[in-house]
């Protein structure tokens, strides 16, 4: 199967509108060497024919029209099979908006996602209004099948904020592990994760590729720049650098392929000649770009 990064970066993308911290700065002034990059999503496929899309971002126009593969044939029949969500976030979700010339959208994902969509954002509601929209829910620990891939979703502990208190903790955040039942080989998608717990890190064994979370370098990063008040556990993330970090703790895994997805443009991570990027490729981790493929 294939794993395409349609998007890299953590909400707000790469630069963000409003932010002119050094990496953002960097994408417009090209004074130190890096690559633009949209929000985070990708897309699955066993046969290169249909792909499932994890997460529709905001910038999912962009996306679809920079992979050739998610192109429509004749008349407007596309390739695209469903779109799963690993929770309800905006910029995980708004792009559902942008799909709703289609004949209708196939949407999976858990109820706790579900009730944020219809009762939080108002999304679903207001998609419903101009397209089907087929629901089919997500329950962690329960596998099903899209286009010749088998997916499982499993919870992702996160303490981060209730924005619309819609209730309990139990599918609020997930990650999906994804099979090709013809190889055996499997790959997790993790972009948002607050702490590599047991249950999280048992998820991991025996996988091919691992695309996870780099949102922030270090915990307080946006603190450290002047630009928000919030660690990155306080927004469910678990920071990339430093003791404890991904990095320290993903490296060792034997995973053939470890990808950092879902970066955030404060990340120094996301600048080609900064020490950080050295470390994370001295370690034998990866950074994604918009459009990485890896066959799985
Ligand atoms: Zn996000
Ligand atoms: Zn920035």
């Amino acid at each position: 199967m294939w794993v395409r990064v349609l998007g890299s970066a953590a909400g707000g993308g790469f630069p963000q509108w409003n932010c002119g911290c050094p990496g953002c700065r960097a994408v417009r002034d090209g004074r130190r060497p890096t690559t633009a990059r949209t929000q985070s999503s990708i897309a699955v496929s066993a046969d290169r024919k249909r792909w499932v899309v994890i997460n529709a971002s905001p910038d999912v126009r962009q996306q679809f029209a920079a992979f050739p593969g998610m192109h429509p044939g004749d008349g407007r029949v596309t390739p695209l099979e469903a779109v799963l969500l690993t929770d309800a976030e905006i910029d995980h979700t708004l792009g559902l908006m942008l799909l709703r010339e289609g004949r209708g959208v196939d949407l999976h994902c858990t109820a706790a996602s579900h009730d944020v969509l219809r009762d939080g954002t108002g999304l679903l509601t207001a998609l419903e209004k101009y397209c089907p929209v087929r629901w089919s829910e997500v329950v962690p620990g329960t596998p099903f099948s899209l286009g010749d891939c088998e997916f499982r979703a499993f919870d992702v502990p996160t303490a981060k904020h209730d924005r619309f208190g819609t209730g309990g903790d139990s599918g609020r955040v997930v990650g999906y592990r994804i099979t090709d039942p013809d190889s055996g080989r499997s790959a997790v998608y993790l972009p948002g994760v607050q702490e590599l717990t047991p249950s999280v890190r048992d998820e991991l064994d025996g996988i091919d590729a691992l695309f996870v979370d780099g949102t922030t370098w270090v915990d307080d990063e946006m603190i450290q720049l002047g630009l928000a008040q919030k660690t990155a556990r306080d927004m469910g993330h678990l920071a990339v650098g430093g003791p404890g970090g991904s990095l320290e703790l993903l490296s060792p895994l034997p995973i053939g392929r470890k990808v950092y997805v879902h970066v955030n443009n404060t990340n120094p991570m996301l600048l080609d000649d900064s020490p950080e990027r050295g470390q994370v490729v001295d370690a034998g981790m990866e950074v994604a770009e918009d459009g990485l493929e890896v066959e799985v």
